[in-house]
């Protein structure tokens, strides 16, 4: 197996968990870019946003509420955080699994670098 995200997944690799579900995994980024940078993960390895399927529609869904769900749990519902899918190069996707990273606690500026 040599995907980094189904390798942390698995156990293989450790993580700082967050949260897991029978779907999902999310743990903290290893390079956090802000206060709180946590990525949620699904279990199954998707390589990009280019392979998703209508199948994937509730896995996305449910990507979304738990960053929704981990960012009121840590306080930050009301001031604000961003969700973000990088896919591909002009991206910078770097771990080809899909992965939504939540970032929160400070001001994030807009737009984007
Ligand atoms: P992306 O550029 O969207 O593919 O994001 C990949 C993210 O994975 C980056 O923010 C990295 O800091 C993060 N990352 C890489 N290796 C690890 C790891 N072992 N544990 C947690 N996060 C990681
Ligand atoms: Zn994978």
């Amino acid at each position: 197996m040599s995907c980094l995200f189904c390798r942390i997944i698995s156990g293989e690799i450790p993580s700082a968990k967050v949260y897991e579900d029978d779907q999902l995994m999310a743990f903290t980024d290893i390079t956090p870019q802000a206060p709180l940078h946590v990525l949620i993960v699904p279990r199954k390895h998707i390589a990009t946003l280019n392979e998703l399927t209508p199948d994937d529609d509730g896995l996305v869904g449910a990507m979304t509420r738990t960053a929704a769900a981990i960012a009121k749990s840590n306080g930050y519902d009301a001031s604000g955080f961003r969700t973000v899918f990088n896919c591909n190069a002009d991206a910078g996707q770097a771990v080809f699994h899909i992965h939504l990273h939540l970032l929160a606690g400070r001001t994030l500026a807009w737009p984007p670098g």
